[in-house]
């Protein structure tokens, strides 16, 4: 096992890693911004070194310095977390050629899944059924009208390199195509530095349905059930749930069996999540692997009792997973309600700033994820999630009431947060009733929802 590792992220998650490391006798080395200096849990970490400026390019997108304070720490392994080099190939490698390992896929499997197009080829390899769509990259706004023409309205226009929702753009007839294919093109040149777009279907009031999977060197796969993630913003996740309440205990079971099947054959290993769509009849289809740890990580924990940074990090320690698929028990009901800095009231923009009051939930079957405190500033830097709050009750009604309560006793201010719309978002029926989609948040809330429009 490791006795040393540095954590090449930031917030919530890089405490989430440090407490893993903390549970498993490992040093931890965390990293900062000067924007972060005075975090709190940089405390709890066995050292902490300055990587660079406030702006992410200088510190977390720095891989530069972020291997100097490798080196100069003497770690054996680096934790990326999510986002920032989590999914880069290239950090990935150049730590393995300083013989330091990358808590994480194979640099290959990253590249290959990384890639959408790539990552939908690999599907139809493994005979995953996926969102019908282009052949591989679309080129041009002809070939994306000829394209369009032969897949049918609605489509979707993605990017290639996209992630954290961005890239992604709904056309619903020929007049719109253009416009939205070279906008699509600009922001992902924008946010991936690589325009690259292929086209899908766009499935109808779709399920958002993923599988969390668990490999190891040797080939041994296995996975740990589902989570739901259909409530969404702008194609970000904000309410996350296991077990699914949309589907039948067949389709989880093929689902999953599939989600297997596909990361075996990109030879994947870690913990990895293979997501897909589902849409009004159960029919699923892969859209994606994202070949990291999730946010939405808890919500399998606390259905299965496992610890997912604890596995990542003993297998890329080199241990086999000796566990059987049929260990691997979805207990009782979870969900998550992505806490963010942001105000629903005014188009869910950023709030960063100080916060004065903290006073988080507790009792029976709740989880804090967050770094956030009473005093502590958030930075207008980086992402504006301060906190993942989590329930787990025997049932999904009993997880909902608990939730309810769980909301109702945080208190954040005076900066603005995303508490109110879950509080209005566990008080529908439509949720409490597992009769949502996609689409839900967008159609029942924003204030183009509320005018009527
Ligand atoms: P999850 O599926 O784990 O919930 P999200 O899509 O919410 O992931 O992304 C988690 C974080 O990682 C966000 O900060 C998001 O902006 C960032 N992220 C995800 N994919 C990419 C990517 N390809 N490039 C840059 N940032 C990304
Ligand atoms: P990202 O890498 O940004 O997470 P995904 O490919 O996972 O991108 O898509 C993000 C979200 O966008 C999905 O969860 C879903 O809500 C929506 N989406 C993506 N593709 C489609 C599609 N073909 N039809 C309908 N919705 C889609
Ligand atoms: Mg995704």
């Amino acid at each position: 096992m490791f006795s040393r590792i540095l954590i090449a992220n930031r917030g919530e998650i890089a405490l989430r890693i440090i407490r893993a490391c903390r549970d498993m006798g490992i040093d931890a080395v965390a990293v900062y911004s000067t924007a972060d200096r005075d975090a709190a849990y940089l405390d709890l970490a066995h050292d902490a070194i300055c990587i660079g400026d406030a702006p992410a390019a200088s510190s977390y997108l720095n891989p530069a310095a972020i291997m100097s304070a490798a080196e100069i720490t003497d770690v054996e392994a680096i934790h990326p977390g999510y986002g920032f080099l989590a999914e880069n190939p290239t950090f990935a490698q150049m730590c393995r050629e300083s013989k330091i390992e990358f808590i994480g896929p194979s640099t290959e499997s990253m590249r290959s899944l990384g890639n959408k197009v790539e990552a939908r080829r690999i599907a139809q390899k493994a005979k995953v059924p996926l969102v019908p769509g282009s052949k591989g990259v679309v080129e041009s706004e002809d070939d994306a009208t000829a394209t369009a023409a032969k897949i049918g309205y609605p489509v979707m226009i993605k990017a290639s390199a996209g992630g954290g929702g961005r890239g992604i753009r709904p056309v619903h007839n020929k007049a719109a195509l253009r416009t939205s294919f070279r906008n699509a093109r600009a922001e992902a040149e924008a946010a991936f530095k690589d325009g690259t777009l292929y086209i899908e279907k766009l499935i109808e009031r779709p399920r958002h349905v993923e599988v969390q999977l668990l490999g190891d060197r040797k080939g041994n796969m296995v996975h740990l059930w589902e989570r739901d993630c259909s409530l969404q913003r702008r194609n970000q996740k904000l309410v996350e749930e296991s077990p699914s309440p949309h589907i039948s205990a067949r389709t989880r079971r093929k689902l999953c069996t599939a989600a297997v099947r596909l990361a075996k054959t990109a030879g994947y290993y870690s913990a990895g999540t293979c997501e897909f769509l589902v849409d009004e009849k159960e029919n699923f289809y892969f859209m994606e692997m994202n070949a990291r740890i999730q946010v939405e990580h808890p919500v399998t924990e606390l259905v299965t009792g496992m610890d997912l940074v604890q596995w990542q990090i003993r297998i890329a320690a080199g241990e086999t997973i000796k566990l059987r698929q049929d260990s691997i028990t979805q207990n009782g009901s979870a969900i998550e309600c992505r806490i963010n800095a942001e105000c629903p009231d005014n188009d869910f923009r950023p709030s960063p700033g100080k916060i004065e009051e903290f006073i988080p939930p507790g009792g029976p079957g709740v989880r804090i994820d967050t770094h956030a405190y009473a005093g502590y500033t958030v930075s207008p830097y980086y992402d504006s999630m301060i906190a993942k709050l989590l329930v787990h009750r025997p049932k999904r009604s009993e997880a909902i009431t608990a939730m309810k309560r769980a909301l109702d006793e945080f208190k954040i201010s005076p900066i603005k947060t995303t508490i109110p719309i879950h509080q209005k978002i566990f008080a529908h029926t439509d949720f409490v009733n597992g009769n949502v989609d996609t689409g839900f948040i967008e159609r029942t809330f924003t204030s183009s929802a509320r005018a009527g429009a």
